[in-house]
């Protein structure tokens, strides 16, 4: 078949531009549908500049891809990149549509994985016509337009430049202008960018690459000299819990005008008040804490080169327990004795999604520490504060402040009832360290014990139109990076190690940071390696007298 060249012609960029926008289009139908259906889009003209916002960054996204490529694709072959990518997306487009696909790592794992039968079986005339028509029809069209470049190849790349940077400032422009409304709707998975197609396909790609080769990477080993200096006349239990969201402007004992940790004042906890978390997300905090990196020197890369914490606490062979509410561990428990309680289904703590109160980690905890009478070291990795949905952390008996905001939408509540629902989870994870407390009370007798809890990150919650966390540490406000920090420490366990209580007041005096859990850790399990610095350890000051060693023999 011989179709007529058109008359008119188009430059490189403009075929670009037009590829970016038909494929913004009707291949990412999903993602803007996606972002029309959002709880969070509001109404009116709200609505209106919402959608247009989201689609914007589709555009952007599509633009910038293409715009990269197209560094492989000079001359008249820009004509080919604009095919394969008007027919790509159209095949991508169609199974996010029709069958709700979303693009990412796993997806691409599975796509990568698949017979070729299995894949004939997904062909249907459906498919067929859809892809004719969003994809071959306009890459056909687009093929008989001449290609015609004025523009020498410098003016041709600075005009080039002045488009996209053009589109980026109207997308940023659009975007922060509603900046909370698309950060509850991406919490709330309303809009993802798995749906937003070709990028999302190279997105996958990249990231299951990636994901391979850490499946690949062997821990450099850490602490492999680990050992306990000494045994205390009963087996040591210590339990580190590992927060969330919780920051320290709302937590009582940091002097929050509401009284929202009414256990742990009566407990008379050691309260670091002026504590510094290392990231502004889980994803940073939660390996950085367990790497043994100072802040400055942490990057993910790093920390997955090397054994974490649990793995040297391991190698001292003290018994390690992880259970976890929040997610995982990102990978610094793997070795560990773990428990997840995602997706659990009791129903005294957790909703018919499978999404539990923290104090499920909490039910048979008695008798599986007791199994074995050895020193222990069991982390609690609770899901606390987890925003936006506050008000789905704790059970009905914890709601005290009211009233609170229902819904993920956190720009459809007045601000007060946000932080009222906010509020209400700490005095939550408070009844949970409470009720931790009285557990290590009750098993006393065979054990010596002590707890210490540190959030992982803080939260915005309204101040300068911000909500959530997760922005660059540099230029993240300090309602995310000031993190609530304790310690209870059992009498027993005090009177053991011959520590001061006044001395042990003192430490709650200085400054401290996530930096100095990792030390503080292997303090209180007083396991000793290289790995291990006295200077970042909380307790340290309080070792005046020599080790209890001399007097009670290593076992
Ligand atoms: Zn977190």
């Amino acid at each position: 078949m011989q179709f007529p060249m058109l008359s008119f012609s188009a430059s490189r960029l403009l075929f670009l531009v037009a590829t970016a926008l038909w494929v913004s289009i009707l291949p990412n139908i999903v993602s803007v549908k996606r972002f029309i259906d959002s709880p969070s889009a509001g109404d009116g003209v709200q609505a209106f500049a919402f959608v247009l916002g989201g689609w914007l960054a589709v555009v952007l996204a599509t633009f910038t891809l293409l715009s990269l490529l197209g560094f492989f694709f000079w001359g008249r072959s820009v004509k080919l990149l604009c095919a394969i990518a008007l027919i790509a997306s159209a095949i991508l487009g169609y199974f996010s549509f029709f069958l709700g696909t979303q693009f990412d790592k796993t997806m691409f794992a599975n796509i990568v994985q698949t017979h070729t039968s299995e894949a004939t079986e997904l062909i249907s005339v459906r498919l067929i016509a859809w892809v004719v028509v969003v994809g071959v029809l306009p890459a056909l069209f687009l093929w008989r337009v001449p290609l015609v470049e004025r523009a020498r190849w410098f003016r041709h790349t600075m005009n080039h430049a002045a488009v996209w940077l053009a589109l980026l400032l109207v997308t940023l422009a659009a975007l922060f202008s509603q900046y909370s409304r698309y950060a509850s709707a991406a919490r709330n998975r309303d809009i993802t960018f798995h749906t937003m197609a070709p990028t999302n396909f190279i997105a996958a790609a990249v990231s299951h690459y990636y994901a391979l080769r850490e499946q690949s990477i062997v821990r450099d080993l850490r602490g492999i000299d680990a050992q306990q200096k000494y045994k205390l006349p009963k087996p040591r239990l210590v339990v580190f819990v590992v927060g969330e969201t919780a920051r320290a402007q709302n937590f009582g004992l940091n002097g929050y005008a509401r009284d929202n940790t009414p256990r742990m004042r009566e407990e008379g906890v050691l309260y670091f008040r002026d504590t510094e978390s290392c990231g502004t997300a889980t994803a940073i905090s939660l390996p950085c804490m367990f790497s043994g990196l100072n802040r400055e020197d942490f990057s993910i890369s790093k920390a997955r080169a090397v054994e974490t914490l649990v793995d040297v606490v391991l190698h001292a062979n003290v018994r390690m327990i992880w259970l976890d509410n929040d997610g995982g561990c990102k990978g610094v428990c793997d070795r560990a004795d773990v428990k997840n309680y995602n997706r659990t289904f009791d129903p005294r703590w957790c909703s018919e999604e499978g999404e539990c109160y923290d104090e499920v980690m909490l039910e048979g905890l008695k008798a599986k520490i007791e199994e074995s009478k050895q020193d222990t070291l069991l982390v609690l990795h609770v899901k606390g504060s987890h925003g936006p949905a506050y008000y789905k952390r704790y059970p009905p008996k914890f709601e005290k402040f009211t009233p609170t905001c229902k819904t993920n939408d956190l720009s459809a509540c007045d601000r007060q009832h946000v932080v009222n629902a906010y509020d209400n989870t700490i005095l939550y994870t408070d009844h949970v360290l409470g009720e931790v407390v009285t557990l290590l009370k009750g098993l006393s007798d065979q054990f010596a014990t002590a707890m210490l809890y540190a959030s992982d990150h803080g939260e915005s919650l309204g101040e300068n139109g911000l909500y959530l966390h997760g922005l660059p540490y540099a230029v993240a406000p300090l309602e995310q990076k000031r993190v609530p920090m304790l310690a209870w420490i059992s009498p027993q366990f005090a009177q053991m190690e011959r520590w001061d209580p006044q001395c042990l007041a003192a430490q709650t005096k200085k400054q401290r940071s996530h930096d100095n859990i990792y030390s503080t850790v292997l303090g209180l399990m007083e396991i000793d390696t290289k790995e291990y610095s006295k200077t970042l350890d909380i307790f340290e000051d309080c070792d005046t007298q020599p080790d209890p060693a001399t007097t009670s023999p290593k076992r």
